[in-house]
């Protein structure tokens, strides 16, 4: 815990530290499971904040907020490391926040009214979103995104984010394997379907859009 007040020490640089979920482990259920939240929250999101804790102790990086250190390091190849690790963390907070139980359904109206401006329909939007998640080849995730004032899909490979090449991110879907094996096995499709129709939060996507 951090202590409000006192002056950072020198030797000290405060850890990043994992957001807590921004709901139970079982409020996602049965679109994805506690045990499937358990394992993607409290082993992987965990694991990623552990990893980069110990890969930037003592370095330049160390006093960073997770944001300034993602985009220090994002495209240097010998910091590959410290990239994906602080990326993935990122990423996934984002993740947690674009999901809620009972999601899903109508979007706010002022966002219904920009989805449709930009897509034709939320219908269409959803197809495209979908479209991004199903296809991304491997691990990845697909993004809902504000590119220049327009909404668009887009998806992104292993850590890669959206942060890093000037889109604002409006909402993120999981697509590695670990984020849906336990619940889904292989029906990536079936767990993006889900995912979009029942657990999307679309409150979240407009607070994002500021
Ligand atoms: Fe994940």
């Amino acid at each position: 815990m951090s202590m409000a007040g006192l002056p950072r020490m020198a030797h000290g640089a405060e850890p990043i530290v994992l957001p807590p979920l921004p709901y139970d482990e079982n409020a996602l259920a049965p679109v994805l499971s506690a045990n499937t939240l358990g394992f993607h929250y409290g082993k992987h999101h965990k694991g990623y904040v552990d990893n980069l804790n110990k890969l930037i102790a003592g370095t330049e990086y160390a006093d960073l907020a997770l944001e300034k250190i993602i985009r220090a390091v994002a495209g240097k190849a010998e910091q590959a490391a410290i990239f994906n690790n602080a990326a993935q963390i990122w990423n996934h907070t984002f993740f947690w926040e674009s999901m809620k139980a009972n999601g899903g359904g109508e979007p706010p109206a002022s966002l219904k009214q920009k989805i449709e401006a930009d897509f034709g329909s939320l219908e269409a939007c959803k197809k495209e979103l979908a479209a991004a998640a199903v296809s991304q080849f491997g691990s990845g995730w697909a993004w809902l995104v504000l590119d220049g004032g327009k909404l668009k899909t887009m998806k992104t490979a292993n850590a890669e984010t959206p942060l890093t090449i000037g889109v604002k991110p409006l909402l993120t879907i999981d697509v590695w394997e670990h984020a849906y094996y336990l619940d889904y096995q292989n029906r990536r499709a079936a767990y993006v379907h889900s995912v979009i129709d029942k657990l999307l939060n679309w409150e979240a996507a407009l607070k994002n859009m500021g």
